[in-house]
């Protein structure tokens, strides 16, 4: 038998996750008399974890999917994919535009270098692009300067037959805390605004939660948004919980209690005997470790639900297993059900912030020895 660890992944959730978003962009359409953005549903990074074919499968009502490597690309089009496919970071080499060509790829297109390939490329169809505008996050895009001229280049491309659509995207540095996102899109729109139309592509999950009206269209240009991590059940702020915000887990990580030990006060508890028993104490044993892509520095305190009782982590998280406090759990042995995160779980997000980092990590970072179990 394999260690009792594993994954659980639904479909249904990640459905439900997107019909929320739907929801809430069809509501915001509606109060401001505009068209409801389309949306592509991002699955960089393996479906942020959960898996290419799992993703496209619970995201089969999305109008098109976004991610950043060629290879997943082609996964989704031989999983049946045919609605649009976004690559984030575009290509990066004048190799990449054979396959952008084959399996028909919108490219996000952000250096000048990427337009001098695409100006020297052999292509069978017209290929689409986003232009990035950099609007002060100062990673991928042009300047605010500089967009004027790429999109007069962009255009020059499409009268020789090259590109098709040019879009116009950004990407917000700030949607989820204060800042918000005024200053970034003030930027966009006085850049963008008096430029031939294309599609529009502003919002993240935070910025398409928070501020949905300004992925809504007035005019005829499409607009798109790119939701990723609400997607699949973790919250994108700080502040709001995914439960609040109507999302489901789509990751379950479960395991199972291997060992259990009991303590007198005193007694320590793992490496660096970080945690001492005040009194005596029953501890279990959790085949679950920093292998497994379980954060290491989540300290005593964090959460975890065995046997159907939260209760907390004890001491420090080692490669394979690591401790929980059972004091509150009355019925309890080798082989009790123990969930880590998720559905039956404390939510990822709560993980996180125990160990310092964001839900987004520890979704992405659940190591490839963890057996996946896709269900409906
Ligand atoms: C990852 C990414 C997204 C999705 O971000 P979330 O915070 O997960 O919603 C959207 N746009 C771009 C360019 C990205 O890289």
């Amino acid at each position: 038998m394999p260690r009792p660890i594993h994954a659980s992944i639904s479909v249904s959730a990640l459905s439900h996750n997107l019909a929320v978003v739907r929801r809430r962009l069809d509501q915001a359409a509606q109060a401001a008399a505009g068209t409801a953005p389309s949306i592509w549903a991002v699955i960089k990074a393996n479906g942020y974890g959960h898996g290419i074919e799992t993703a496209v499968a619970g995201f089969s009502a999305a109008q098109g999917l976004a991610m950043l490597d060629l290879d997943e690309a082609v996964r989704c089009r031989e999983a049946g994919w045919g609605g649009p496919i976004l690559l984030l970071e575009g290509f990066f080499q004048p190799v990449d535009l054979e396959l952008v060509d084959r399996y028909h790829l919108t490219v996000t297109v952000h250096t000048r270098e990427q337009l001098d390939m695409l100006s020297q490329a052999r292509l069978s169809r017209r290929v689409d692009i986003m232009l990035k505008l950099n609007s002060g996050m100062n990673r991928l895009g042009f300047s605010p300067g500089a967009y004027g001229s790429a999109h007069g280049r962009a255009m020059q491309l499409r009268e020789q037959g090259v590109v098709g659509s040019i879009g116009k995207m950004m990407h917000f540095s700030c949607a989820d805390g204060p800042q918000g996102v005024s200053g970034p899109l003030q930027v966009f729109r006085s850049i963008t605004d008096e430029l031939a139309n294309g599609p529009i592509s502003v919002c993240n999950s935070a910025a398409t939660l928070r501020y949905p009206e300004i992925a809504v269209g007035q005019d005829d240009e499409a607009h798109w948004v790119r939701p990723g991590v609400c997607l699949y059940g973790a919250s994108p702020f700080d502040d709001t919980s995914a439960a609040a915000l109507d999302l489901q887990p789509a990751m379950s990580l479960r395991s199972e209690i291997i060992g259990i030990q009991d303590l007198s006060a005193g007694d320590e508890v793992g490496y660096g005997a970080t945690f001492r028993a005040e009194h005596p104490m029953r501890i279990g044993v959790v085949a679950c470790g920093y292998a497994d892509g379980y954060p290491r520095h989540a300290g005593t305190g964090t959460p975890i639900v065995v046997g159907g009782v939260r209760t907390r982590l004890l001491g420090r998280v080692s490669m394979d297993m690591l401790v929980a406090d059972l004091s509150n759990v009355p019925a309890v042995g080798v082989g009790t059900a123990v969930s880590l995160w998720g559905q039956d779980g404390p939510a990822v997000d709560e993980v996180a912030q125990a160990a310092g980092t964001i839900g987004y990590e520890l979704l992405c970072a659940v190591a490839p020895r963890v057996p996946v179990k896709r269900i409906p």
